[in-house]
């Protein structure tokens, strides 16, 4: 048990999704290294490019986490662990357990890898989400959810349900067993090293990682594709959309929760505040004018939205782990700059 020390090796699992490129590159930054777990050489090639002149990062292939003892070798020689690989979209969900197999496997075998390979680790921090702890259906908003609460709703939903559950509930139950998994396996197992869970709402901010199509988005950044590009209209306006944060600040949420003592045995509501369709789309025309397709709608009237909407509190996020959180204007500026530069404005 204990914290992460500058110049350790640190794994971070599904390294070149959207919030694991940044985890992996702020650790490069601040003086660990990286072993990152990619599905294919192409991605780990990509972020060796990206991360170059950062410090030392390798790579290793994890084509599939559901897969016995598949983090096995990977977590061999590391002094932390930080797990975000994980699916999540909720579009075109056949069956629930597509999401919850991976959500759930991928956090016990990386686990029972950590347990039987590596008891040197120190500690494990594991990407959970609000959807852990929102219960919509039960507990209606307006409500403020803390780090004590935990979704009651979705589990049932899908045992009721079935492929039949909705899309939504799918991932949130995903999210809430493979949290679930993660305290139950500590309370079981008592491992020599610690765990701290990290549950951020949706996440939005510069994209730095391998894609080669908008259409490959990761589902929270396309939310902002679909308003800068006309996708979403005057109709979709105001538009209540949820809680949010930066990228950077949750994979900073991640580096802290790593390496702060304190932050031991504890889950972490990395939230900036809430976030409405016309908020956003007067960013959007504030910082990229000359956009042709974003709707306009009433420009700064969005407050009555807001009401009652701010879900989640992320003050014990800056309390124990310091996270000062970015400006929705800086996060989109930064997520609109670097989605503009690949994909040009449409
Ligand atoms: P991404 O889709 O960009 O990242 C997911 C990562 O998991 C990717 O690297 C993906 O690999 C990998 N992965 C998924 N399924 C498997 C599998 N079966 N085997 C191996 N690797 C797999 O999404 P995010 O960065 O947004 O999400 C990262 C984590 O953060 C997830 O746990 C997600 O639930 C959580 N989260 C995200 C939020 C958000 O708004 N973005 C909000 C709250 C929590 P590949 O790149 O090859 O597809």
């Amino acid at each position: 048990m204990g914290v992460i020390a500058k110049g350790d090796l640190i794994l971070v699992s599904g390294a070149s999704g959207f919030i694991a490129s940044h985890t992996a590159k702020q650790l490069l930054q601040q003086g660990y290294r990286v072993r990152g777990t990619v599905r294919s050489e192409s991605k780990g090639e990509y972020l060796k490019g990206i991360f170059k002149g950062l410090g030392e990062f390798e790579y290793v292939l994890v084509d599939d986490i559901t897969k016995d003892g598949i983090f096995d070798e990977a977590v061999k020689g590391v002094d932390g662990v930080a797990h975000l690989a994980s699916p999540f979209y909720t579009e075109g969900v056949k069956d629930p357990q597509e999401l919850i197999g991976p959500a759930v496997k991928g956090t016990t075998g990386i686990l029972k890898s950590i347990q039987k390979n590596n008891p040197n680790v120190k500690r494990v921090v594991i990407t959970s989400s609000v959807a852990s702890i929102m219960s919509l259906e039960s507990r209606r908003p307006p409500v403020v959810y803390t780090e004590e609460d935990w979704n009651q709703d979705s589990i049932s939903h899908v045992e009721k349900n079935g492929v039949k559950s909705s899309g939504g509930m799918a991932y949130q139950a995903s999210k809430t067993l493979a949290e679930k998994a993660l305290w139950k396996f500590i309370e079981d197992e008592k491992p020599s090293w610690d765990a701290v869970a990290i549950n951020p709402p949706l996440v939005l901010g510069e994209v730095i990682h391998q894609i080669d199509s908008p259409e490959k988005l990761n589902t929270s950044v396309a939310y902002f594709w679909q308003w800068a590009t006309g996708k979403r209209t005057e109709s979709d306006l105001p538009g209540p959309m949820g809680n949010w944060v930066d990228v950077k600040d949750v994979a900073q949420g991640h580096i802290n929760a790593l390496s702060i003592q304190e932050a031991s045995g504890q889950r972490f509501i990395t939230g900036a505040g809430y976030l409405t369709g016309q908020a956003w789309v007067d960013i959007i025309h504030k910082k990229f004018p000359d956009l042709k397709n974003v709707p306009v709608g009433k420009p700064g009237e969005y407050e009555e939205v807001e009401k009652g909407m701010n879900l989640f509190n992320g003050e014990k996020a800056t309390k124990v782990l310091g996270i000062k959180y970015k400006s929705l204007e800086e996060s989109t500026a930064e997520m609109g700059e670097s989605l503009f530069k690949r994909f040009g404005k449409q």
